[in-house]
């Protein structure tokens, strides 16, 4: 058992540390001559990768690749055993009963459209009740409402008690004997609090529910034992434990595995395939294993496996509770202009290195792209977990999630970039123009601004500053007629054509930097006709503004959507 040392172990992820120990440039790397260092926040979504599974890629493509369980050549032979291998692996990791009871899937998100599509549609019927809590991830609460579509079964929601877990009592009183499947995150991947899982389970076995844990979040930080949990499943991604995408795990008990009908069909699930008699299918674990699996990412994973299990778990644990405590403490005493200003979604530290809360008076999406232009990562918006954000009363959230391969520097750097940002954002002192109407700013203008800048935190800044120059819409403007969609955050437009036919936009948003970006919008719209707006060419524009290649495809693709608005109101 390796000892766990901080940086040693940081120098094993290529993308967040070079050969030399320096951070990789990032963002604005094209920009400026000063590489912005990067720091990676963002590991409850995916997590870097170690040089060991990157290497077992290049070397299974040089030394092992070819079909698994197909041919009897040496090197389909040689392939199928690593496959296996993994197979082998992932049972002892999570402690298995057998390599049956493992089944490779995409991720976590197929695992439950599997056990939906394939034990739900089997064990269904009209009037049955699912359970699952309010904090799912979309991923386990989507397949569940088409399964119950389908076969007229209802959703019943759990809701949570006042630390974020989910609720027991309230967990008591849905049950009943209609109760057929609860299906519930080992963690939220917002609340990041460890659900009481041990009773929960219980509780649903009692009245003869399915139990199906999500362990995506949960997998990554701690032991998992699915014997001593006795759950009946547990799905899990291997990419949010320093393995590859694309690759994730279905744990089942087999006696249940063996009663459910094959989820996708084709090569390898099958026993025998006949135009004359009924086609049988394969033994488990292949019966659930359709095509060509991702071989490579499977052994990949093996050695991600391999990696973190050959480290102290309980010292590799309690540096990422010391760096959550750390990050915690630092939020919790932040202070712009002497007042506190972080709101955690939930009372209490989080038990996984996972804090998600508010700024008062910012919006998330306005400081995750403030804090992007100093290379630090962080998640904003809704997590994939809508409900849960109706639930808490909040449109959306930031989530910082550490890894054991984060450091106190890049903490206490995120901590002082963030007071920047705050302290910046209310200083009325800068101003990028003259307060003026946007409809009087000229695209030119705004083109021969941005040309003076360089680097992309500048350009920022200077969007946040068109933003203050925005004439917001009334509130009785910003309905859900004037709601444009396909944007990640709100977002207005309404519309006027005089009788020389020229169009004037006005528009507005709950954040500011779409405020900025409508400000630039808007300038090559405003004071046009139908036929020059359709003509005008957005995508120089844009180019010229330097703007597209550094806003989140979804935050680009919001922009481009309130062009096509505007194209289409002038047709
Ligand atoms: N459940 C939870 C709790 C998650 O955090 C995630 C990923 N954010 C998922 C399900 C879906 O995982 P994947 O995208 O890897 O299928």
């Amino acid at each position: 058992m390796k000892s766990f040392k901080p940086k040693q172990f940081r120098q094993q992820f290529p993308l967040v540390v070079n050969n030399e120990g320096n951070r990789l440039p990032v963002n604005g790397s094209s920009q400026i001559s000063s590489s912005l260092p990067l720091v990676y926040f963002d590991n409850g979504a995916t997590t870097q990768k170690p040089n060991c599974v990157i290497d077992s890629y290049h070397s299974f493509y040089q030394t092992t690749n070819a079909n698994v369980h197909r041919a009897s050549h040496t090197l389909s032979v040689k392939a199928t055993t690593a496959f296996e291998h993994a197979r082998n692996s992932i049972k002892t990791f999570i402690n298995a009963k057998s390599n049956k009871e493992i089944i490779w899937t995409k991720g976590t998100t197929e695992s439950i459209n599997l056990l939906a599509m394939s034990l739900g549609r089997k064990i269904l019927t009209h009037g049955d009740e699912i359970i699952l809590a309010v904090s799912e991830h979309h991923a386990n609460i989507v397949p569940w409402q088409l399964i119950a579509e389908q076969t007229g079964a209802m959703i019943k929601i759990v809701e949570l008690d006042a630390m974020g877990r989910v609720c027991l009592p309230a967990f008591e009183q849905l049950l009943n004997s209609k109760t057929k499947v609860f299906c519930c995150a080992h963690i939220s991947n917002v609340i990041a609090k460890i659900n009481p899982i041990n009773e929960l389970i219980q509780k649903a076995k009692s009245v003869g529910a399915i139990t199906i844990i999500d362990g995506a979040q949960a997998v990554a930080h701690f032991p998992i034992d699915v014997q001593a949990l006795d759950c009946d499943f547990y799905v899990f991604s291997a990419h949010k434990m320093f393995g590859p995408t694309g690759v994730g795990v279905l744990y089942g008990k087999q006696a249940l595995l063996e009663t459910m009908p094959p989820y996708q069909a084709g090569g390898e699930m099958i026993s025998k395939v006949s135009f004359n008699k009924p086609t049988t299918f394969n033994d488990l674990p292949f019966k659930f294993e359709a095509g060509t699996p991702n071989i490579a990412g499977v052994v990949a994973f093996s050695k991600a496996i391999e990696f973190i299990s050959a480290y102290d778990a309980k010292q590799l644990c309690d540096y990422e509770k010391q760096l959550t405590i750390h990050c915690y403490q630092a939020l919790q005493n932040l202070t712009v202009f002497s007042k506190k200003i972080v709101k955690f979604i939930v009372p209490g530290l989080p038990d996984i290195p996972v804090i998600s809360f508010t700024l008062n008076g910012h919006h998330n999406h306005d400081i995750a792209t403030a804090l992007d232009s100093y290379g630090i990562a962080i998640r904003s918006g809704h997590h994939c977990a809508m409900p849960l954000m109706e639930y808490l009363n909040i449109s959306g959230c930031l989530r910082i999630s550490l890894a054991a391969y984060n450091t106190f520097e890049e903490i206490n750097y995120f901590i002082d970039c963030l007071k920047k940002i705050l302290t910046q954002e209310s200083d009325a002192s800068l101003t990028f123009t003259n307060k003026r109407d946007v409809n009087e700013q000229a695209s030119a203008m705004i083109i021969t601004q941005f040309a003076m800048v360089k680097s992309w935190d500048t350009r920022h800044r200077q969007i946040m500053l068109l933003g203050k120059q925005l004439h917001r819409l009334d509130k009785n403007m910003r309905n859900e007629q004037t709601l444009i969609s396909g944007c990640e955050s709100l977002a207005w437009l309404v519309s006027q054509k005089n009788s020389q036919g020229i169009f004037n936009f006005q528009a507005d948003s709950d954040a500011k930097i779409i405020r900025g970006l409508l400000v630039i919008v808007l300038a090559a719209f405003n004071g046009k006709t139908a036929v020059q707006i359709q003509e005008f060419d957005i995508e120089s524009y844009f180019k010229s503004l330097g703007l597209i290649q550094h806003l989140s495809p979804s935050r680009g693709n919001g922009i481009l959507a309130i062009v096509e608005k505007i194209k289409k109101i002038a047709l």
